[in-house]
């Protein structure tokens, strides 16, 4: 087996490089980032995806970084009614991890540096001509034994036409507010029906400064996300607060309305995640929105699949062999993310009714409990299929 080309130094991209050059096969990863520029705000690392970064030797660098996340919570605005508790393990064992973006990055970047893996920064792709990239100004790379596209969301060479969703998101990193009474191990949200919505993430730190953190998020239209720079900040926190109080601690540093990052989301799946001497991981092969917090959680196993399959050989078939180990964990999580994402963000009227008066009292009658807890874990379905252990 010989060269792997991948386009994308991001969460699956520099997994996948990692685990290759564990295997010692030669990889260059390009990204047209000059520098290496972490971006973004929280994340959720769910058991899944850190024993795929336990398997990259990563896992005790972000969990130094990150910070253990107990239980999810969200309750209605008005009646303060909880209608979303999932615990994750009562054991403590199988718990998630919040994470900045950049922290993350920072252990996956300095572990592919340690494994001699070679990055090309400023490498803008567009395109590609059979095995060889092809660079923005037309310049092509050498030939690649496989290239592998894990450009995410906006990749120039993934065929997947994904379908936007109304609602996305303005993010936003703050210091952790001294004096509130929300708990450092939970995620918190805030909903009045499926039209606003507030989250409190705990996220650990940044990788050059403990201070703690957390990344606040509020839910908006997709008119509201694009006219998002001319919010009064004034009469929007005054919403934020009037929606939740304990909340109003964390919006105390947010000065403007560029210290909140807006985010669209979208969904959608590539039926095949591979072509001619081409393989897609990560959101260039699937999108969803980070309602179920798995993303992330994909592409890293997207990345460890894709390792595992090329290690056992011959390489054409890989590709399919990847795609079969994968192929129904993914399709479940699109499912339950597809039918999940309304309830919480939308203009429906009925379902926020459903998920407060139908949803949320099943959802604590056994087996649901157990049931919503695998669901975050990223464990219903087998997530690596015949990949689940090294050859
Ligand atoms: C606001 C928000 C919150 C989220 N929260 C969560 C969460 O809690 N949990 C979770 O698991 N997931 C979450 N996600 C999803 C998660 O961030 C993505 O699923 C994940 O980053 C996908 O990883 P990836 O490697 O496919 O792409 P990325 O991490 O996006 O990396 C893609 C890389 O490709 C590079 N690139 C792009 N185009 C080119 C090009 N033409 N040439 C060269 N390089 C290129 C980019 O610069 C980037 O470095 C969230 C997403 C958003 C937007």
């Amino acid at each position: 087996m010989g060269h792997v080309g991948i386009v994308g130094c991001g969460i699956g991209g520099l997994a996948l490089a990692i685990a290759l050059r564990q295997q010692d096969l030669p990889v260059t990863v390009f990204d047209k980032f000059d520098a290496p520029r972490p971006v973004g705000s929280g994340l959720v690392m769910q058991p899944v995806g850190l024993e795929v970064l336990a398997a990259l030797d990563c896992e005790i660098g972000v969990r130094a970084l990150g910070t253990q996340l107990n239980r999810m919570v969200g309750h209605e605005a008005d009646s303060g009614r909880v209608v979303l508790d999932v615990n994750y393990d009562k054991s403590g064992v199988e718990t998630g991890l919040a994470i900045h973006r950049a922290s993350l990055f920072h252990v996956l970047y300095q572990k592919a540096h340690q494994v001699g893996v070679e990055i090309e920064h400023g490498a803008e792709i567009v395109n590609r001509e059979k095995r060889r990239l092809v660079y923005a100004g037309g310049k092509r790379t050498s030939e690649f034994d496989l290239i592998v596209d894990a450009a995410g969301a906006s990749s120039p060479l993934s065929p997947l036409k994904p379908r936007p969703l109304p609602y996305g998101a303005v993010w936003g990193t703050v210091p952790w507010a001294t004096g509130t009474e929300l708990p450092r191990d939970e995620l918190r949200q805030c909903y009045r029906r499926a039209n606003k919505m507030m989250g409190i993430l705990p996220l650990g730190q940044l990788p050059d400064d403990p201070s703690p953190i957390a990344a606040v998020f509020w839910s908006l239209p997709l008119r509201g996300i694009a006219n998002w720079e001319a919010v009064e900040l004034e009469d929007w926190k005054r919403e934020a607060r009037a929606l939740w109080p304990e909340a109003q601690k964390f919006l105390e540093t947010i000065n403007s309305p560029t210290d909140m990052t807006p985010a669209t989301y979208s969904h959608g799946q590539l039926a095949r995640p591979y072509g001619d001497g081409i393989v897609h991981i990560g959101d260039a092969a699937h999108r969803a929105s980070p309602q179920l917090g798995q993303g992330a959680n994909m592409a890293l196993l997207d990345a460890l699949a894709l390792a595992r399959a090329i290690e056992r050989g011959p390489l054409n078939e890989a590709r399919e062999r990847y795609h079969r180990a994968r192929r129904m964990h993914v399709w479940l999580y699109q499912a339950l993310s597809r039918s999940f994402t309304p309830q919480y963000q939308s203009d429906s009227s009925v379902l926020p009714i459903l998920r407060d008066h139908v949803l949320t009292p099943i959802s604590h009658i056994p087996p649901t409990p157990r049931l919503l807890s695998l669901l975050v874990r990223g464990k219903l379905a087998t997530p690596l299929g015949d990949l689940t252990h090294p050859s």
